[in-house]
C-alpha cells in the first residue's frame, strides 16, 4: 500500500521521532515501539525502544 505522507514523515522524523535507547534506530516507523518511564531526581525520565527485545536488552544492561 502506498503511503502518500511518507515524504513528509521523513522531514518530521528527524526532530520529532525518538531514537531507540538500545540500538539508536529512529522510531518514526516502528510499530512495536515501546516506551518506559520512571522517576529519577524528581523528574520523569522517558526512554523509547523499537520493540520489546530492545527494551529487555536495556533492562539487562541497566541492572549490571
Ligand atoms: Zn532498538
Amino acid at each position: 500500500m502506498e503511503d502518500p505522507t511518507s515524504d513528509l514523515a521523513e522531514d518530521v522524523s528527524a526532530e520529532d521521532a525518538p531514537n531507540c535507547g538500545t540500538c539508536g534506530e529512529p522510531l518514526a516507523d516502528a510499530t512495536n515501539h515501546t516506551v518506559v518511564t520512571w522517576i529519577a531526581d524528581g523528574e520523569v525520565q522517558t526512554t523509547h525502544f523499537c520493540d520489546d527485545a530492545c527494551r529487555q536488552q536495556w533492562d539487562d544492561s541497566e541492572s549490571e
